[in-house]
């Protein structure tokens, strides 16, 4: 039992103050996945901060779009009119994660905070530079059937597990944080990083920052749109592979694409390239086979993971039809919530 203090600010100010006092800190909202880590023995935080006491439970109108504060349920987001109605990308990315126990105790902060799932990561006996930088890496050449294709290191092979950050990405979403200097905003697609030489550090958030709310802009694609998420279970599993599409269309035309890859790397994958060359190109299979074939070019399989650059390909490729065919989702996904 490691022991560990436990104070509730009511302020975003008071929190972030609570936070830089102390370096052992870690903000808790729903829990689910720090508690776990806590009782992994792979967190040892000294203090906890319930930073659920602060006012950032709303979603309110902005610029156009909307803002979703870093403590609105994960649940509330996916069945919020507004949501489903102007972004039913991100309802159905969210739907497709975890359970409905989960999502209604996990935060839109929280969510995009969560540490990955390598099996490594949370077994204290093997090595895991992420865990403890400097001591290897138990996936490479090991069990990594759940790892990263793309943009991974010799350090790191770790994938993201959010479905909710994929579509964010996708959507263009901006991360509003606040922090000892002040506050910023920060694309989402800037806000996870690669693992480079520096795994233990998923995000770029800097030391002592809390995410405040995470802004969805205007530009919904809220017509053609796709959460294809690919995995071992139709439920309560995290993805092999999972695509976002979204797209804006004149007839047959493709006029703007967005796609967004998850389980593939250490961040949501966008490659925006393989968007520009949609852009202006007849919605049909070979416009969408060429997208795939320049996404994962730089694809590198690991020694039991080379099935996924199959799958990716083939996602993306079913992903771009349904959102092309405005018939959104997998049935599984309407079906197992
Ligand atoms: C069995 C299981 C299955 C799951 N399946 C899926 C899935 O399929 N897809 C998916 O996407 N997710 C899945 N999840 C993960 C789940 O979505 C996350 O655990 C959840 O979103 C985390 O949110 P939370 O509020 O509980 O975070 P917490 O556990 O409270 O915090 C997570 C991290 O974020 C930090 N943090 C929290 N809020 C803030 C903030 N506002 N500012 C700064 N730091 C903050 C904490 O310090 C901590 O480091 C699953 C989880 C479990 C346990
Ligand atoms: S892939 Fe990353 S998280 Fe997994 S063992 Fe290697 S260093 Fe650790």
């Amino acid at each position: 039992m490691n022991r560990f203090d436990y104070v509730r600010p009511n302020t975003v100010a008071e929190a972030v103050q609570a936070l830089g006092a102390d370096p052992q800190a870690r903000f808790i909202a729903g829990g689910t996945n720090l508690i776990d880590l806590m009782k992994y023995d792979v967190e040892r935080p000294g203090r906890l901060i319930d930073i659920t006491r602060l006012p950032l439970r709303d979603i309110v109108e902005h610029d156009g779009g909307l803002r979703i504060g870093a403590l609105v349920t994960n649940a509330t987001v996916a069945y919020d009119v507004r949501i489903k109605e102007r972004y039913p990308l991100l309802s159905s990315a969210i739907l497709a994660g975890a359970s409905a126990q989960l999502r209604n105790a996990a935060s839109t902060g929280g969510n995009l905070l969560q540490r990955t799932r390598c099996y490594y990561f949370y077994d204290t006996a093997t090595p895991c530079n992420k865990r403890e930088p400097g001591t290897g890496c138990g996936a490479i050449g090991g069990v990594n059937r759940i790892h990263a294709i793309l943009g991974a290191s010799e350090h790191c092979i770790a994938t993201h597990p959010s479905d909710m950050a994929v579509a964010l990405a996708a959507l263009e979403a901006v991360v509003q944080v606040s922090g000892p200097n002040g506050d910023r905003a920060i694309p989402l697609a800037e806000f996870h990083r690669l693992p480079g030489d520096d795994p233990a550090r998923d995000t770029n958030l800097a030391p002592g920052e809390i995410i405040v709310a995470v802004d969805l802009p205007a530009k919904s694609f809220a017509t053609n749109f796709t959460y294809l998420k690919l995995r071992d279970r139709l439920s309560y599993a995290f993805a092999l592979v999972s695509v976002a599409a979204a797209l804006e269309l004149d007839g047959e035309t493709i006029r703007t694409a967005r796609l967004a890859l998850g389980g593939v790397a250490h961040k949501p994958w966008r490659n925006t390239e393989a968007e520009g060359l949609l852009q202006g190109k007849p919605a049909t299979r070979e416009t969408y086979q060429t997208a795939a074939e320049l996404i994962l070019a730089e694809a590198k399989p690991q020694s039991t993971n080379g099935f996924k650059i199959e799958l990716a390909r083939r996602a993306i490729v079913r992903g771009l039809e349904q959102a092309a065919a405005g018939t959104p989702q997998s049935q599984s996904d309407k079906r197992i919530q």
